[in-house]
């Protein structure tokens, strides 16, 4: 895997600096959502156990390299102590860290101030960098979802001073690697959401990689639109027509079954409850939108998950805000869920709205894994090297 994880570090005595992703929402100063901040658990639990101290590194919102008194993670102490179960210092300023006081070397777990503070952080400054090192034995980073950045607190850094994953992003990359660099085949993956020109380095990675492509959501109807299909008034990229019949012919080259949807849900209106149909493909109304997949659409894709032994899942299948329209991807959601259940699939999905649809079809308890890292996620499923990983594979 080419990875340190805590278990190969000493940590006795050590200072260790740990990247975290404890960026939570906040609502008239209180935490309104502590996910963050209660998936770095096991990671401070860890690093205590093995005799270290964790200074925390993290970012919070977007101060570009100023102190903004707003962005203080002042606001995140009792959410973290909480969650931690131990008292956490906040050092307010890299010069309080570097005079290493009475207070900070009594504390049990430190946190730096908010690090995009500092101008040197986002440009990932060589001396910033060597300066945040030099505060510390060891390198930890836990922060998957920050680590497509190259930035001196999850890049940089990583250059100085012996460095590991924590354990989430330990947890995330055993997920994506088992997902993509060396999965169980039949491969498949489901691609939805709004639009082709947003995911088209996603659909070119996966195309020659997955044994099975589910096109859904928006992007199908540009699918469908460039094989001379009228979708109607559907959300389409018409100017995206070359682009998808490239895709669709590289799939054809690398082997590549493409599943694109039989039938659809058809409305006037998007609404919730709006009057509906199904119709086979071919037959959209001019006045309608495809709204969602039909139900031989989705016994199509239920087929194809029970062949395969391991799914990748970005987008929606459907407008799954609006009910009924959320119906397609519920019900391949509950068909997924079952098969990781029963131990026939490994399930990674990812991306915001994914995230939202899953939840929403109660189907994220069972899912192998959920990626809550969002451009990180999908720049992996892209193929792209993220700097952050590179930094610690070295
Ligand atoms: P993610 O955030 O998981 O990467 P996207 O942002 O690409 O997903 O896509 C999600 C959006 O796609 C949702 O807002 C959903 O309503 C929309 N969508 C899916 N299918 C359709 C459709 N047929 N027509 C219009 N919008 C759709
Ligand atoms: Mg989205």
């Amino acid at each position: 895997m080419g990875w340190k994880t805590l278990d190969d570090m000493d940590l006795a005595g050590k200072r260790v600096l740990t990247r975290v992703d404890i960026n939570v929402p906040v609502e008239d100063g209180r935490v309104t959502d502590a996910t963050r901040i209660e998936r770095i658990v096991p990671t401070v639990r860890d690093i205590l156990e093995g005799g270290g101290t964790p200074v925390l590194i993290a970012h919070f919102g977007r101060p570009k390299g100023k102190v903004v008194l707003d962005l203080s993670l002042r606001v995140t102490l009792p959410a973290l102590e909480e969650a931690l179960g131990r008292p956490v210092t906040l050092i307010e300023t890299l010069e309080a860290a570097e005079r290493d006081t009475e207070e900070a070397r009594a504390a049990d777990i430190l946190l730096l101030e908010n690090i995009r503070f500092h101008p040197g952080e986002e440009a990932n400054d060589p001396d910033f960098a060597e300066r945040l090192a030099a505060l510390g034995d060891v390198y930890c980073n836990d922060a998957f979802s920050a680590s497509h950045r190259a930035h001196a607190s999850t890049e940089g850094i990583a250059h100085h001073l012996p460095s590991c994953a924590g354990r989430l992003m330990q947890a995330e990359l055993e997920a994506l690697e088992a997902a993509l660099s060396h999965p169980a085949r039949p491969l498949m993956a489901v691609v939805g959401g709004a639009k082709v020109s947003t995911k088209l380095d996603l659909l070119s990675n996966l195309v020659e990689r997955v044994d099975m492509l589910v096109i859904g959501g928006g992007m199908a109807n540009t699918f469908l639109a460039a094989q001379g299909i009228d979708v109607g008034r559907s959300l389409c990229e018409h100017d995206m027509a070359e682009t998808a019949r490239e895709i669709a012919a590289k799939a054809a080259r690398s082997g590549c079954e493409m599943l694109l949807p039989r039938d659809v849900v058809v409305a006037r209106e998007f609404k919730e409850g709006a009057p509906h149909e199904i119709v086979r493909v071919e037959d959209c109304p001019q006045d309608a939108m495809i709204l969602d997949a039909g139900p031989d659409s989705v016994a199509h894709i239920q087929q194809a998950l029970d062949r395969a032994h391991t799914l990748i899942w970005n987008g929606p299948l459907g407008a799954f805000e609006i009910a009924p329209f959320d119906t397609a991807t519920n019900a391949a959601a509950a068909h997924a869920a079952g098969l990781s259940r029963s131990g026939k699939l490994v399930s990674v999905a990812g991306g915001g709205d994914t995230v939202a649809a899953l939840n929403k079809a109660d189907a994220s308890e069972q899912f192998t894994y959920i990626s809550t890292a969002g451009g990180a996620f999908l720049e992996w499923m892209e193929g792209k090297t993220l700097p952050g990983v590179a930094a610690l594979r070295a």
